[in-house]
């Protein structure tokens, strides 16, 4: 992450959340603040970041090499209370699915790792090719990724409703063995 945005979210994690925008945040609790990802690479995409809230540190906070190497009480706290947290967040994401979609899908939760601190770490990942983590299938660039995901998704999302759909179907059809086909006329 360049480090203008790691300034950026230290600034966020640094403030009262209710203080920020509605565009920004998304949830909070006592020890982090969910916020939209500037950048989103999926439908829902939310930064899980602590909150700077003494005993914290801003420093210690910088990364979570920073973090393992500083206070190992501090480092348990916060990592066990975004756990926590992600669980809550992905509780809310799961259901604004259902609500929007009609259906949920697999949530992926992850830290979020490469820094601009140290680019040997992932130089050799940028260099390879970028894949479809669906089929595999190799992309040229990220928006043609962008769009081959979306077209995954759409069928996903009409087998998905397909299902829901028989689903449906059949429990009516029970209905209808229950009540005997005479009965059929009363539902509607
Ligand atoms: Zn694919």
């Amino acid at each position: 992450m360049p480090t203008s945005n790691l300034t950026i979210l230290r600034t966020y994690a640094l403030k009262e959340p209710t203080a920020l925008p509605k565009s920004i945040l998304f949830t909070h609790t006592e020890s982090s603040l969910a916020i939209h990802d500037g950048f989103p690479k999926s439908m829902f995409h939310f930064l899980l970041l602590p909150r700077i809230i003494p005993p914290l540190e801003a420093n210690e906070l910088n990364s979570l090499k920073t973090l393992l190497n500083s206070d190992r009480a501090h480092a348990k706290q916060v990592i066990s209370a975004l756990n926590e947290d992600a669980k809550s967040v992905r509780k809310d994401i799961e259901e604004e699915m259902v609500k929007r979609y009609g259906f949920k899908w697999e949530i992926w939760i992850g830290f979020h790792a490469m820094t601009r601190l140290e680019p040997k770490l992932y130089e050799a990942l940028l260099k390879e090719d970028i894949a479809c983590f669906h089929c595999g299938s190799t992309m040229k660039n990220l928006p043609a990724l962008k769009s081959h995901l979306q077209d995954e998704w759409e069928m996903i999302s009409a087998r998905e409703k397909a299902k829901i759909k028989k689903k449906r179907k059949m429990e009516l059809s029970a209905i209808d063995v229950i009540q005997g086909p005479d009965n059929k006329k009363t539902r509607a």
